[in-house]
C-alpha cells in the first residue's frame, strides 16, 4: 500500500474514501456507523455518556496546557504538572448546572453519582502528573492535538493525535492520552484498534518529519498508570495501512446496516432510537464495563453470541429467573436435571407398586 502524501487538515472527500478508528469501532455495530456517517440530514445523538465527556474534556485540558509550554519555548519540567485542583474546578463550572449533569451527558452506570466520576478525574489528573514526571521531562514539544491526514492509492485515512515530543537521545515519540483503563488482555479488538490509531499517526508522523521508525505510546490514566508502546517500523505500518483500508472496502460494501447489540449499547448514544436494542431489552451491566454480559438482554438472542453453557452462568449469577434460565442450561446441568427425572420416576413407580402390593394383599 502506497502512501501518496500527509497533511495536517482534513481535505473534503465523500464518505466512501475516509476511514478513521472511529468508524472501524462503529462498524461493529452497521447501524451505529450509518447513524453517525451515513444519514442524511443526520441527528444529533440524545444524550452522551458522562465518562466521553470527561475524555473529550481531559484532551481539551492537556491541548491548553501544552500549547502554553510550548509557546514559553522550553523544555518540559517540574513546573508545567497539571493543576488537578482547577481540572476540578473547570469540570464541575461546565457540567454541573444547577446541581446536576448538563444535557446531553448522562451517567450510564447504574449506582454511580457525579462524585464518583469527580474522584476518577482526581485520580486521572494525578495519575498524569506522576507521568510527566517520569516520561516527559527534558522532552520539546512539536506538535499538540492536530488533525492528520494520511492519502494512499485507495483511501484517505485521518486521525488526530494528542502529543508528539522530541527527546535528544530517543526522537520524536508520539503520545495518546486514554482517560479508560488499559484493556483486558483478551479484549483483543481493542488492542487491534489501539494499535492501528497509533500506526495511523506514526505513518503521518514519518512523512511529515521525515523520520525513521516512530514510537508511538497509549498511556492510560484511569485506575493506575499504565502504557502500551509499539516501535512502528514501515512492515508495521504497511499492515496498520492494509488493515485501514481493508475496512473501508468492507463499509463500501454493505448494502445494509443492520444494529448489532452488545453490552456496550447502554454507553451507544444511540440506544433511545435503536429499535433492535428496545426490542432486545438490552440494559445497562450489573456493575462495570469490563463485565461484557448485558444484565437483561434477552436470553434467546444472547446464547446466539455467546454459546448457551455461558450464558446459563451468567444468568444464575446475575440472579435471572429461573423461568429465562431454563432452556440455556449447560450440558452438565442438563445431564444433573436428566438423571433426577429418572430416578424421580423409579421412586414413584416402586412407590405405586408397594401401595398396590398392600392392597392386594389385603394389608
Ligand atoms: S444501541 Fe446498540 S444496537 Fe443500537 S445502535 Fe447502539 S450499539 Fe447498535
Amino acid at each position: 500500500m502506497k502512501v501518496l502524501s500527509v497533511a495536517s487538515r482534513y481535505s473534503h472527500q465523500p464518505e466512501e474514501k475516509v476511514i478513521t478508528i472511529s468508524r472501524v469501532k462503529d462498524a461493529d455495530c452497521p447501524y451505529r456507523y450509518y447513524k453517525n456517517y451515513i444519514e442524511t440530514p443526520r441527528q444529533t445523538r440524545p444524550f452522551e455518556s458522562i465518562e466521553l465527556g470527561i475524555g473529550q474534556f481531559f484532551h481539551s485540558f492537556l491541548e491548553s496546557h501544552f500549547k502554553r509550554i510550548m509557546a514559553e519555548r522550553c523544555a518540559i519540567d517540574r513546573r508545567h504538572q497539571i493543576d488537578v485542583v482547577d481540572l476540578l474546578r473547570r469540570f464541575r463550572l461546565s457540567f454541573l448546572w444547577e446541581g446536576r449533569l448538563r444535557k446531553p451527558y448522562r451517567i450510564v452506570r447504574p449506582n454511580y453519582r457525579i462524585n464518583d466520576f469527580q474522584k476518577r478525574l482526581d485520580t486521572v489528573g494525578s495519575n498524569f502528573n506522576h507521568f510527566l514526571l517520569t516520561e516527559l521531562i527534558g522532552h520539546e514539544i512539536i506538535s499538540v492535538e492536530g488533525e492528520l491526514q494520511v492519502r494512499t492509492d485507495t483511501c484517505y485515512i485521518r486521525g488526530k493525535h494528542d502529543l508528539i515530543t522530541k527527546e535528544p537521545a530517543t526522537g520524536l515519540v508520539l503520545w495518546d492520552w486514554k482517560t479508560g483503563k488499559k484493556p483486558k488482555p483478551e479484549y483483543f479488538d481493542e488492542f487491534e484498534a489501539l494499535k492501528s490509531q497509533l500506526g495511523v499517526y506514526a505513518t503521518w508522523m514519518r512523512y511529515k518529519h521525515d523520520t525513521t521508525d516512530v514510537r508511538g505510546t497509549a498511556v492510560f490514566l484511569r485506575d493506575e498508570l499504565e502504557m502500551q508502546s509499539e516501535n512502528f517500523t514501515p512492515s508495521v505500518e504497511q499492515d496498520v495501512l492494509a488493515y485501514m483500508a481493508h475496512w473501508r472496502s468492507r463499509l463500501n460494501e454493505m448494502t445494509s446496516y443492520p444494529a448489532i447489540p452488545s453490552a456496550l449499547c447502554d454507553w451507544c448514544g444511540w440506544n433511545e432510537v435503536c429499535d433492535k436494542c428496545k426490542e432486545l431489552g438490552v440494559e445497562a451491566p450489573e456493575s462495570d464495563l469490563s463485565c461484557r454480559i448485558p444484565r437483561t438482554q434477552s436470553l434467546e438472542a444472547q446464547d446466539k453470541r455467546s454459546g448457551a453453557p455461558f450464558v446459563a452462568t451468567a444468568a444464575k449469577r446475575q440472579g435471572e429467573k429461573t423461568e429465562k434460565a431454563k432452556y440455556v442450561l449447560s450440558p452438565r446441568e442438563r445431564a444433573r436435571f436428566s438423571r433426577a427425572r429418572v430416578w424421580g420416576i423409579i421412586i414413584f413407580v416402586v412407590f405405586l407398586a408397594w401401595i398396590l402390593w398392600r392392597i392386594l394383599s389385603g394389608g
